[in-house]
């Protein structure tokens, strides 16, 4: 039989909900790899890409695997057996980049900050001080574990005034708040297009700056992965060149991709970014008329996803149960250390709209009824619409 998922509103940490113009993209007929209307879509889908990340990186260009791939293509292409890195942690994602650098037979000098923290950037200077000899520094622009942003212009510009790489994990952030490669002189950053690109799980775009691109070209050794290796994956997504036959790209997804890119830049980055904090500050009211606060500071919070924390005594499984069974609505645990102390809350992309967060809020407002907590009923949803009537 037939697959048949059932209808669901994603607010969770990705995948976020898919804009049907996406999914009818993806449903075209499929042409062959090499076709040459399909090379003039990979075309676009670059300068799109570029755009995206606010970059004239030559070396721009979707891999064709999940965004946890664009992390090990950073590693594995920039990094070699004997390097140090430094690495930053407030969260999941700054473990995985300490295993890949190890994986890779390299060192990894840890920064390690409070899950809910942004990078605390005196400490990566300290590092810097401490291992000079240091090759790159990495860190997580959005940490999707506990709603962080940090900050990604400074932590850049402390790598390039020390003569070292950075590589960034933006997964998260790129179309919900700024990225700026360029701006920030940003050496390697990857994304994903399951988050706020709304797109489809399975791509990830990924950019390289040209001082990364000589790093890539001038290695000692081979990279170690064959299907990531940036001198291959080049030959195929370069311009202008004759395109050699690495894999074959997923070319439906990349229709998909390049449908979502299209849809950011007809909305404008800067409306996007406006869009995700708008909803954002919607579902604050909306939460705090609930009694639930956000775990991260106001500074350094993500709209895209919001850490709730979970009150004493609510059984937050059963929350997130009635959610899914009752509304069809998904919201993410809390990961790692934050399990089950926190909700996730997605507003990413295509879900982050004022339909979403009402449903979200009512929701909640009956599960935690349920659960025996004594609230107004309605008075959320109005702070919620009062919120969005101040900010017209
Ligand atoms: C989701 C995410 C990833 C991994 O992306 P996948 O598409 O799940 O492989 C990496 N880093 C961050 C910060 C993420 O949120």
């Amino acid at each position: 039989m037939s697959f048949h998922p059932p209808l669901r509103t994603l607010m969770g940490p990705g995948p976020s909900d898919v804009n049907p113009r996406i999914l009818s993209a993806l449903a075209r007929p499929t042409i062959g790899h090499l076709d040459p209307e399909f090379i003039r879509l990979m075309d676009e889908t670059k300068t799109l890409l570029q755009y995206a990340f606010q970059t004239g990186n030559e070396l721009t260009l979707p891999l064709s695997a999940p965004g946890s791939a664009g992390m090990e293509a950073a590693f594995v292409n920039l990094i070699e057996p004997g390097d140090t890195v430094i690495v930053c942690q407030n969260g999941v994602f700054g473990g995985r980049m300490k295993e890949n650098v190890e994986r890779v037979g390299a060192t990894a000098v840890m920064v390690i900050d409070d899950w809910g923290a942004a990078v605390d950037i005196e400490k990566v200077q300290h590092a810097i001080t401490e291992y000079p000899h240091a090759t790159a520094i990495a860190f997580v622009h959005a940490e999707t574990s506990t709603g962080v942003q940090s900050d990604a212009r400074a932590l850049c510009k402390l790598a390039a005034d020390d003569g070292m790489l950075s590589i960034v994990d933006t997964v998260t952030g790129l179309a919900g708040i700024e990225v700026d490669v360029d701006g920030w002189g940003a050496d390697a950053v990857y994304s994903g297009t399951q988050k706020c690109l709304s797109c489809v799980p399975g791509l990830s775009p990924l950019t390289f700056s040209t001082r990364a691109q000589t790093r890539i070209s001038n290695r000692k050794t081979p990279v170690q992965s064959w299907f990531l290796d940036m001198n291959l994956v080049m030959g195929y997504w370069g311009k202008g060149t004759q395109r050699a036959y690495h894999h074959t790209a997923p070319v439906n997804a990349l229709y998909a991709m390049h449908e979502a890119l299209l849809i950011l830049k007809e909305e404008g980055l800067h409306n996007s970014w406006a869009r995700h904090q708008s909803n954002h500050l919607a579902l604050k009211a909306g939460l705090e008329a609930l009694g639930l606060s956000l775990v991260v500071k106001e500074q350094d919070r993500l709209p895209q996803l919001n850490a709730v924390s979970v009150p004493p005594g609510i059984d937050e499984a059963a929350v997130r149960k009635q959610l899914l069974n009752q509304y069809s609505l998904e919201i993410g645990a809390g990961l790692g250390q934050l399990a089950g102390k926190v909700w996730r809350i997605g507003l990413m992309g295509y879900a982050s709209r004022p339909s979403n967060v009402r449903l979200c809020v009512h929701a909640l407002e009956a599960a935690l009824i349920n659960q025996n907590l004594t609230l107004d009923r309605g008075a959320a949803i109005s702070a919620v619409n009062k919120c969005y009537e101040d900010m017209q």
